[in-house]
């Protein structure tokens, strides 16, 4: 079951998204407020609220989903990109749907703030 949040509303086709990839496991789609050029969000179908809360049962999920980042980034057309994932309000995460940050079209630095 999808979780209770803006993420879960996208997936239970609730509210739309800039959708760009889709399977049985996961959703793609380009954040509304993008920091780059390509700034997609890969999350999983599974209610799951952060990396921190993933269990060794989700290995294969949390493999599948850099898997598509990457295959996402390739189909944006990106050779150089970064993912990000925020785990906990002091790392930034705003939205409690684990999801993985795909970001690209620009030189990226280094460290992040
Ligand atoms: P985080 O801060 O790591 O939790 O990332 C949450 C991301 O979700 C932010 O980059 C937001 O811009 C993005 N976001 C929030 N609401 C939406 C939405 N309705 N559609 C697409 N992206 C969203």
């Amino acid at each position: 079951m999808a979780s209770d949040t803006i993420f879960g509303r996208m997936l239970r086709g609730e509210i739309p998204c800039d959708e760009v990839y889709s399977d049985e496991k996961c959703l793609a789609f380009r954040d509304i407020q993008p920091q780059a050029p390509v700034h997609v969000l890969v999350i999983p179908r599974k209610a799951l609220e952060s990396l921190d809360a993933a269990v060794a049962e989700d290995a294969e999920l949390l493999g599948h989903l850099l898997l598509v980042a990457a295959k996402v980034a390739r189909q944006q057309g990106l050779t150089d990109f970064r993912t990000v994932i925020n785990s906990g309000a002091k790392a930034g995460q705003t939205v409690f749907h684990l999801h993985v940050h795909v970001i690209g079209g620009r030189l990226l630095t280094w460290p992040p703030g």
